[in-house]
């Protein structure tokens, strides 16, 4: 575990370049660009808010991606299977479009550069829609300010994400999303997440809010007493992926995200998709090492 002071001497060691594209990212940016669709239903305006946004791209021939190889457990086994046909579900199918429009069209069967969540939100926003992200990184800031400074629809932040969720609620307009991803470098992020969740929603009754969680080996589990905590306070869903046996050891072996607000019927509408992740990336044995590891 890392120090994190908050709000003074920073001491951010997690870099998202490391685990870019793992299982992890997959399910986090398929319930994201569900929730996006949803957007997408009305003309209305809405505002996505990425409270953890990382720098918006990560390239997977980087020494950080060769050295986890944690795109191996997500996106690579899912784009070969999409490269053959094997993708049946549509939303999965759209996602990996998605993500084929950051790369060449004649990338072979890596991608070379894997999309983060501003990048992905960013790619559906409309004229009308808005952007808010947030990040503390002092180098990962200054990367998503050279990504999406330029577009008038765009603000970029450099604060501490949980603070600054509370203190944009309500936005405007009030039609939106937030995503809530930190890097629980910090076990208090645990806390800070069920309060900064609870505190935009008391704000903001309307938003939709997406907490990504990780599972990890049983000692360093938190992820029941999280979901518990929030579920019984709020109307939310819980999707889950889990791609290896939980063990006592170190291991990223699923990871999860909930939902507040969710639109009428995304749990049953995603089953499907998990159904199918399930077969294509179930039973990595081992998993990926996980964030603090
Ligand atoms: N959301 C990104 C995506 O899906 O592409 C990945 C974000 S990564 C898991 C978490 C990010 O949060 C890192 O870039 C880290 O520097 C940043 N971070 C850590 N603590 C933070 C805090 N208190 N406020 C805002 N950002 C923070």
């Amino acid at each position: 575990m890392h120090g994190l002071q908050r709000g003074h001497s920073l001491m951010l060691s997690y870099r998202h370049g490391f685990h870019a594209g793992n299982h992890a990212d997959v399910i986090k940016h398929l319930v994201l660009l569900g929730l996006l669709e949803h957007m997408h239903q009305k003309d209305k305006p809405f505002v996505g808010i990425d409270t953890h946004s990382g720098n918006g791209f990560y390239r997977l021939d980087s020494a950080q991606a060769k050295k986890t190889k944690e795109a191996a457990s997500g996106i690579i086994p899912l784009w070969r299977a999409w490269q053959s046909g094997k993708v049946e579900n549509a939303l999965i199918r759209r996602y990996l479009e998605l993500v084929a429009g950051f790369n060449p069209p004649d990338v072979g069967s890596v991608p070379d550069c894997y999309p983060g969540s501003p990048a992905i939100i960013h790619s559906l926003l409309r004229d009308q829609d808005r952007l808010q992200l947030m990040e503390l990184h002092t180098s990962e800031i200054d990367l998503l300010r050279h990504n999406f400074g330029r577009d008038r629809r765009v603000s970029i932040h450099h604060r501490d994400g949980f603070e600054g969720a509370v203190a944009v609620s309500p936005p405007t307009p009030r039609r939106g999303l937030m995503l809530i991803d930190p890097a629980y470098e910090d076990k208090n992020d645990y806390q800070r997440a069920i309060k900064t969740v609870l505190a935009v929603h008391e704000r903001w009754q309307t938003g939709i809010i997406a907490l990504w969680y990780p599972m990890l080996g049983k000692s360093r589990d938190h992820s029941r007493r999280l979901t518990e905590q929030l579920s019984r306070k709020l109307d939310s869903c819980v999707i889950e992926l889990v791609v290896a046996p939980q063990s006592d050891e170190f291991g990223l072996f699923g990871s999860g995200m909930v939902v507040v607000n969710p639109p009428w019927q995304f749990e049953a509408n995603f089953a499907p998709v998990l159904t199918e992740l399930n077969a294509m990336l179930g039973g990595m044995a081992g998993a990926v090492p996980g964030r603090d590891a």
